[in-house]
């Protein structure tokens, strides 16, 4: 059965061990805008960073809890093991040179569908590709203005995310019959699926590699989970009964602000999360000025004065 519940990847959220240095990466090196500046809703001692193109779309979000210090964590599997933007394939010299320029030790490589990407790390190891395709239209307007990148070579968000399990076909069969993905090719222990939908929209794609390989360890750099985005409360709601009767556990849909969000864990060990697209990042502060501004949520108001005291500084 076809279903069009999921139209892509609507967030990835990671783990850092320092705010400052990720904020300058995402923001300065590679050209997202910091779109939120908030906290962890159950620790909020820690922030959480948003970053995304200029409006903060679904499809372009990458999300940081940056614990002070935190160890880092080792890659395999049940993780999602690369993070992909997409950048116009004429994009190539620019990048390669401003990774040179800003000192981030790269590899060249090729995806296993013949796509030419580059390969780095950010400040706490975790694996970032930058996929070189004319597929997903032009670029996006440029995240952040300030890190001086031309728009014809600016990121326009997700390619995808490389997700490792142990054996494919569980984590492929969540994928397809749960969230409406299709089985677009295989290249030995590789396989692509793709979301229903439109191929110009950003994170269309999930890659997976299944390998026996040692389960992942969490810590700075490893993604903590990868969400899907589903267009309305009520799609939200198919894909959870969805979920519910193919017997793998799922939470009660959740508030998080600038989406409501269920999670699950598919059987290869990753932490899927479904968030809606509204209400989206300008929900609480205006879209001009996304992510200036410390946002808390109403309960943690009263507590601003000692949650800012506790934050590092990131300006
Ligand atoms: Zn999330």
């Amino acid at each position: 059965m076809e279903n069009h519940l999921i139209t892509g990847i609507h967030h990835i959220t990671a783990l850092a061990s320092g705010a400052k240095a990720n904020k300058e990466f995402y923001t300065d090196v590679i050209g997202q805008r910091l779109v939120k500046r908030t906290v962890n809703f159950d620790a909020p001692e820690v922030y959480h960073l948003y970053y995304g193109d200029a409006a903060g779309s679904p499809g372009t979000l990458i999300t940081f809890f940056p614990y002070e210090g935190l160890v880092r964590g080792r890659g395999g599997a049940g993780q999602v093991q690369y993070t992909r933007y997409t950048a116009p394939k004429a994009a190539r010299a620019f990048w390669s040179d401003r990774l040179i320029e800003k000192r981030i030790t790269f590899q060249t490589a090729e995806s296993p569908f013949g796509e030419s990407l580059l390969r780095f790390t950010d400040p706490d190891g975790m694996g970032i590709e930058i996929v070189f395709t004319s597929e997903l239209g032009p670029g996006q307007p440029n995240g952040n203005p300030s890190a001086n990148i031309p728009a014809d070579a600016a990121l326009s968000g997700f390619h995808s995310a490389q997700l490792h399990v142990t054996q494919a076909s569980p984590t492929e069969a969540v994928l397809e019959q749960l969230l409406g993905y299709t089985l677009a090719e295989r290249q030995g222990a590789y396989s692509r699926l793709v979301a229903p939908g439109k191929v110009a929209a950003p994170g269309h794609y999930i890659d997976i590699y299944a390998n026996n390989q040692a389960r992942a360890l969490q810590g700075a750099g490893s993604v903590h989970h990868i969400a899907f985005r589903t267009p309305t409360e009520a799609s939200q709601r198919q894909v959870r009964a969805l979920v519910e009767a193919s017997g793998l556990h799922v939470t009660e849909v959740l508030d998080r602000n600038y989406f409501r969000s269920i999670y699950f864990r598919e059987p290869g060990g990753i932490l899927f999360e479904v968030a809606t697209d509204p209400p989206g990042m300008a929900t609480d502060e205006p879209l001009e000025t996304l992510g200036q501004k410390l946002q808390l949520p109403e309960w943690l108001e009263p507590r601003r004065a000692q949650i800012e005291g506790e934050l590092a500084h990131l300006d």
